[in-house]
């Protein structure tokens, strides 16, 4: 465990947490969709109203959302700690823990623990933490089929899709996009499916039924982890979870190490925290919890894999580990102005939206993932919405800076000033000098030709990154020098006046 931890030579994160295309370039394609904005804003404006509901009835939200933010600063702190006595309790009860450095180890131990049982099939709760290490693809390689048996998720396996939401996975599809998945991909599906919400549900648990009723073997996230017991926590609103988490003979639990907590009054606030801010409910309907091995109950054989994959690189930056303590509700994104407008994929990682924006690019490396930390307005709606209160735009800054200051580094090993370097060496300049500035001033009313209504919507080279994504407001018609000059003018010019005519100094 101690070159686990070793974070100065942390693993960066592996597997679906990098994008093929920048988000800039990849949201636009995404704006271009109308069918998809619609999706999006019904879904989030539904879920957010939900929220709103549920989080008023309880007088002492602040409280807890304050104690959320406290047992998770706490538990960061002391991680070694609590994850040593998470293995050690895994143990005694009869389950057996493994430590993976990145996604590459974390599929080998979970492939090689499948094929060790002799199952060609595995059933899977829905799990954002095998999203991310890639795991389908790497059990398909081995020859097993996992069967995603969460509906949003097998909506988005049947469609070869790609989840866009952290919660809702296939929050980009609507009901008719879904039944003509179904009626495709589906064996023995009715012909005459309709896209009501119970026929879809119904033609789902049909086509999951053989599966779980077959499977030898399960696989499954964790929400938590407490240590003081080594129990394994899973909650989930259709009751797929239960049977995954039950009727199998092996049970591989991946869980990314930053979802221990410390003891069972910690789940308490959690608890509260969690439904209400991811579905809007005050229990979510399935909670589950298992305690390694029970003799003739329950699966015989529990595997706990342990993931880093670029987490104690994130722990490493004191400001940047707070999106560790994310508890994965996706308030924050159904909030954002940015993420229901462009939708999950844009993004390119699996943990799109606000939280994306700043556990990606840590968990990778900021140049990996770094137009996220810019997919931001800053207006603060995450921070206010998230139930542990973490301060996402704050961290969008820092991580902002990060980015500047590395990509600096770089230019300065390659003896090349950085474009922010050269941009402020000339504003330097510029300013050094009264006779330089103001004729940078003059040449700036140049924009008023440029612009249409009191807005630049395109500027030249090497400005036009700035109007890429946001128009530039025209510069105004005086500068403050003249504004200075001509009211300092007609200051005097009145108090001469007044002299004159015999008032007085005013
Ligand atoms: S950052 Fe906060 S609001 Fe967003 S998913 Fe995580 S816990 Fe929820």
């Amino acid at each position: 465990m101690s070159t686990f931890l070793g974070i100065p030579n942390a693993p960066r994160g592996v597997g679906h947490l990098r994008g093929t295309e920048p988000f800039p370039v990849a949201a636009r394609k995404a704006l271009a969709n109308t069918q998809l904005r619609r999706n999006l804003g019904r879904a989030t404006t539904t879920i957010r109203a939900k929220r709103a509901a549920v989080v008023a009835e309880l007088p002492d939200w602040e409280e807890l959302r304050t104690a959320g933010e406290a047992i998770k600063a706490h538990t960061m702190r002391h991680l070694d700690h609590f994850l040593a006595e998470l293995e050690a309790q895994v143990t005694a009860r009869g389950g057996t823990v493994h430590w993976a450095r990145d996604a590459i180890e974390a599929n080998q131990i979970v492939t090689g623990l499948v094929t060790a049982t002799g199952a060609t099939e595995v059933v899977k709760v829905k799990s954002i933490v095998t999203d991310e290490i890639g795991l389908n693809d790497a059990l398909a390689q081995a020859g097993i089929h996992a069967y995603e048996t969460d509906l949003a998720e097998l909506i988005v396996q049947l469609g070869k899709d790609r989840p866009s939401h952290i919660l809702v996975p296939a929050i980009h599809r609507n009901r008719a996009e879904i039944r003509d998945i179904f009626l495709r991909e589906m064996k023995d599906v009715d012909p005459g499916l309709t896209d009501t919400p119970a026929a879809l549900t119904e033609a789902a648990r049909l086509h999951l039924r053989r599966a779980f009723l077959s499977a030898r073997v399960g696989i499954s996230g964790a929400n938590f982890a407490i240590a003081e017991t080594g129990t394994l926590c899973v909650v989930e609103s259709e009751g797929n979870g239960r049977m995954c988490l039950t009727l199998p003979e092996t049970l591989i639990t991946v869980m990314g190490i930053e979802k221990v907590i410390p003891a069972w009054r910690d789940l308490g606030v959690f608890l509260q925290l969690l439904p209400r801010s991811s579905t809007g409910e005050r229990m979510n309907p399935y909670t589950s919890m298992w305690t390694g091995v029970t003799p003739g109950d329950g699966p015989q054989a529990f595997h706990l894999v342990l993931l880093d994959n670029g987490r104690t690189a994130a722990l490493a930056d004191e400001t940047g580990r707070q999106a560790l303590h994310c508890i994965r509700c996706s308030a924050c994104l159904n909030v954002c102005p940015v993420y229901e407008r462009t939708g999950g994929h844009a993004y390119g990682s699996v943990y799109p939206g606000p939280i994306g924006a700043v556990l990606s690019p840590q968990l990778t490396g900021i140049e990996d993932n770094a137009s996220l930390p810019y997919a931001s307005s800053l207006c603060g709606a995450c921070y206010d919405a998230c139930p542990v209160k973490i301060d996402i735009p704050s961290l969008l800054v820092h991580l902002r800076a990060r980015h500047v200051e590395e990509a600096g580094h770089r230019h300065r090993l390659a003896s090349l000033a950085s474009p922010e370097a050269i941009t402020m060496a000339a504003a330097a300049w510029v300013m050094a000098s009264p006779a330089r500035f103001g004729a940078a001033q003059r040449a700036s009313r140049l924009g008023r030709i440029m612009s249409r209504g009191g807005r630049i919507r395109r500027l030249p080279p090497p400005l036009a990154g700035w109007t890429a994504a946001r128009d530039a407001p025209a510069p105004p018609t005086q500068t403050f020098r003249q504004w200075w000059h001509t009211e300092h003018e007609r200051t005097e010019h009145e108090r001469t006046e007044h002299e004159r005519t015999g008032g007085g100094r005013p």
